[in-house]
């Protein structure tokens, strides 16, 4: 592949640092050495490389080595227009550049969710991009929005978008462990009989305490009712204490 390039275009560095690694590569072949041609390094050399050289600048070295050899001093070629065969006025640089493709692509780094596929046990979204799961959410992460006191955020992270779970918990005994669910009476059985028809009693009641009247919905992570089922099984009881 042939690199081209206009000599105006040499005051941009971008432009410069081709010319200098080509300069490198030709001079230092045509008088059979070897050259350091490491993109992008300062073109003047340092002082401790300046011990033994007349010039300061590395180009202006590399340059009279391309003129001993008859080329051009910046390492420019005479070229003809390929449509009417006439030489080109200007000064054209030519050289070859090597590229390599970058094979990192978007479309195989982006990750993105709003709600998918969660845990069953922990009830907290899955890790990896492959199964659609999130971008974790860590301590880091948890400090830098505390000192920002950007408290919603965080609830909103690491609650509402994570194992958000609303669990009835009975104020009497404060277990949120015993909960069981009522089963009302079927209707027609009682019409049957002759009973006249019952209000229906509250669905959930705490299994411990036998009634269903001090028990309350409280918002939670789920992770916080795992917590408090490991510790029973560890024969530790977490109690809570409701307040308004
Ligand atoms: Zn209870």
């Amino acid at each position: 592949m042939l690199f081209l390039c206009a000599f105006t275009a040499l005051a941009n560095l971008t432009s410069f640092e081709p010319l200098r690694r080509y300069e490198e590569k030709h001079g230092g072949s045509l008088h059979g050495k070897y050259k350091d041609a490491t993109p992008f390094r300062s073109s003047v050399k340092t002082d401790g490389e300046k011990s033994g050289s007349k010039s300061a600048s590395l180009v202006d070295e590399l340059g009279v080595m391309l003129k001993e050899k008859g080329f051009n001093y910046h390492g420019c070629e005479v070229l003809y227009s390929g449509v009417y065969g006439t030489e080109l006025t200007c000064e054209i640089f030519i050289g070859p550049v090597y590229y390599q493709r970058l094979r990192h692509m978007v479309s195989d780094k982006y990750q993105v969710r709003s709600t998918g596929p969660i845990d069953p046990v922990t009830r907290q979204p899955v890790k990896g991009r492959k199964r659609g799961g999130g971008v974790r959410f860590g301590e880091m992460e948890r400090d830098s929005l505390l000192a920002h006191g950007a408290a919603y955020l965080l609830h909103d992270r690491l609650h509402t978008c994570s194992d958000y779970h609303i669990a009835d918990v009975c104020s009497i005994c404060g277990s949120l462990l015993t909960t069981t669910f009522i089963q009302p009476q079927k209707l027609p059985v009682r019409q049957i009989v002759g009973l006249p028809p019952r209000k229906p009693p509250s669905k959930v009641a705490c299994h411990a305490c036998q009634t269903g009247k001090g028990m309350e919905t409280v918002a939670m992570p789920y992770i916080f009712r795992y917590l408090a089922a490991e510790l029973a099984s560890m024969n530790i009881k977490m109690t809570l204490k409701l307040s308004n």
